[in-house]
């Protein structure tokens, strides 16, 4: 049997304010700042997405959801990956796993790594062993450093048993 398979990757970041609720790979933390968005801007959820997205060469988050649209305004960045999963699917893809990291000065995250990657397993209909979240500062340099902003990234790997279409 011919197998195909694809990587995917996706990166996002949002500005850390005051006055946000902080969700992160679809778990609310608690923190005294949140992401601004025009979703809830869960920027590890986002990167997620637009790693499969890209893996299935299905456009990108900004495509599939524009922020211009009053539809996903405070949207639940979970019903969004979902969306993006189930169009991946559609397409014939499998997923095999999901890696990424969250860059972030404060907080401390390392206690809620758990919680994430068994949401995002959830989310993505996968196992939790099929999801690996890390979490690093900046080391104070730059924006992220500053605690004025959060980074995520992720890769993917899919799969499919059917040459992909051109
Ligand atoms: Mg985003």
């Amino acid at each position: 049997m011919d197998m195909t398979i694809r990587v995917g990757e996706g990166w996002d970041i949002h500005a850390l304010v005051a006055g946000r609720k902080l969700v992160l790979g679809g778990v609310e933390i608690p923190y005294d700042k949140g992401l601004l968005g025009h979703s809830d801007a869960d920027a590890l959820l986002h990167a997620i997405t637009d790693a499969v997205l890209g893996g299935a060469g299905l456009g990108d988050i900004g495509t599939l959801f524009p922020d211009t649209d009053a539809r996903f305004k405070g949207a639940d960045s979970a019903l969004l990956l979902a969306e993006a999963m189930r169009q991946v699917r559609t397409a014939g893809w499998t997923l095999a796993n999901v890696d990424c990291t969250v860059v972030a000065q404060a907080p401390k995250l390392a206690a809620f790594k758990p919680l994430m990657k068994e949401r995002i397993a959830q989310i993505l209909g996968i196992g939790p062993a099929q999801v690996k979240v890390k979490a690093k500062t900046a080391e104070r340099m730059g924006p992220v450093g500053a605690g004025d902003a959060m980074e995520a990234r992720a890769v993917v790997l899919l799969m499919r048993s059917a040459p992909a279409a051109a």
